[in-house]
């Protein structure tokens, strides 16, 4: 990737300029806890985006995408706004980044990326954070690693029209090899915790199906969320976020609301208690805890947080049934990947009863992704 890079900045560009990194990230565990004030627990992956970017001493950003095999020029006043989908993740960056009165100019740039597009490995953070950091270190504004992931949520949010929460950036721009970053949603608090899995692997399935249910049904979760913590706080005042509240706090109010409500919470206040207890396994070497987590974590969301599907619960038996460690849907459900811990002599078998047992059953086949936890936002 560094190759082509590099030789199609020198054809269009001529002298060389910097290179930059970012990455896409995994969660681990901790899902549909971010809007709940919970606990997030995710990971840079070893791939991600890559750049060449050198300042033109114009006002114009001049950027190819190797992917694309697209070439974009764009000036960076907010009327400038680039028709590619790909170019407004690099203008809503100087964008946001100029609005948090940084220094951007014209540069001129050519990138590529091994993220799978739309997977669930945030392809678009990636993105963001690769130019959000070298943008900064380049014109040498100086602003810290946290605004820098907001320049990305905001551009995801003004730019791109998706209203993502903040994990996908934070991760891509604060991980570091061997280890995951414990997020506490409500504090913005975050903890490194060692992850060198020695004799096992992880590996996402990629069910490739999106069912459509998707957005409403994460606004139904989030109005039951609130209506389980709204009862909890009548008796206990200092429950902000349903994060705050205690098991027996959520069966006191069984009785005051609706059962599917109650399930919700449940799944919920479980699983921040999950990160928590992944965490403490993991301090220890225990990825067996581990594992059996990630299993808890996927019955919850599809018994209890029903976000689940055919397919996933398909991939997730199928992983049980062969002693895989742990597997679990990954992501805000309906679709997308599972992902597995899975010991090194039972890879390959799994991956092919994945293969054959998938395939035969939904007419096409899932898509295989390896990864190993890895650095952020860097300078090559
Ligand atoms: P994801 O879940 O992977 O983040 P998104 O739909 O949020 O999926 O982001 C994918 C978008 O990010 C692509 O449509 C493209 O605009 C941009 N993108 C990601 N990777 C690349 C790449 N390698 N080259 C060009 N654009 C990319
Ligand atoms: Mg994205």
């Amino acid at each position: 990737m560094k190759q082509r890079i590099q030789e199609k900045f020198n054809t269009l560009f001529g002298e060389p300029g910097d290179l930059y990194a970012s990455a896409g990230r995994i969660n681990l565990i901790g899902e549909h806890t971010d809007y709940n004030g919970g606990y997030v627990f995710p990971g840079a992956i070893d791939c991600g985006i890559m750049a060449e970017i050198k300042v033109n001493g114009t006002q114009k950003v001049r950027a190819f995408s190797l992917d694309y095999d697209e070439y974009v020029e764009f000036g960076l006043q907010e009327e400038d706004k680039p028709e590619q989908q790909w170019a407004r993740y690099i203008f809503g960056v100087c964008r946001e980044t100029i609005k948090r009165c940084g220094k951007v100019e014209g540069f001129d740039t050519v990138f590529a990326g091994d993220v799978p597009l739309g997977a669930g490995l945030s392809s678009s953070a990636a993105l963001e954070s690769t130019y959000a950091f070298a943008l900064n270190e380049i014109f040498g504004n100086g602003i810290d690693k946290f605004q820098l992931a907001k320049i990305g949520q905001s551009t995801e949010h003004n730019y791109c029209g998706v209203k993502c929460g903040i994990m996908d950036q934070f991760a891509s721009l604060f991980g570091k090899a061997g280890s995951l970053i414990r997020l506490n949603c409500k504090t913005m608090e975050y903890k490194y915790f060692p992850f060198n899995p020695e004799g096992y692997r992880l590996v996402l399935i990629d069910s490739c199906v999106k069912h459509e249910l998707a957005s409403s049904a994460y606004n139904k979760r989030r109005a039951s969320c609130e209506n389980a913590a709204a009862a909890i706080r009548k008796n206990h005042p200092e429950v902000e976020f349903l994060s705050d509240a205690k098991r027996v706090w959520l069966d006191e109010v069984r009785d005051d609301i609706p059962e599917e409500d109650f399930l919700r919470a449940e799944y919920v206040i479980g699983e921040v208690q999950r990160v928590l207890d992944v965490c403490d396994a993991l301090e220890r070497g225990d990825y067996e805890t581990v594992g059996e987590m990630m299993y808890q974590t996927h019955f919850g969301m599809s018994k209890l947080y029903e976000v689940s599907c055919e397919e996933l619960d398909f991939l997730n038996k199928l992983a049980r049934k062969m002693d895989v460690t742990g597997s679990r849907v990954m992501g805000g459900g309906f679709g997308g990947c599972t992902i597995n811990l899975v010991k090194d002599e039972l890879y390959m078998p799994f991956i092919e009863a994945v293969m054959d047992q998938f395939t035969e059953k939904f007419g096409h086949a899932p898509k295989v992704y390896n990864v190993v936890i890895s650095d952020g936002a860097r300078k090559l």
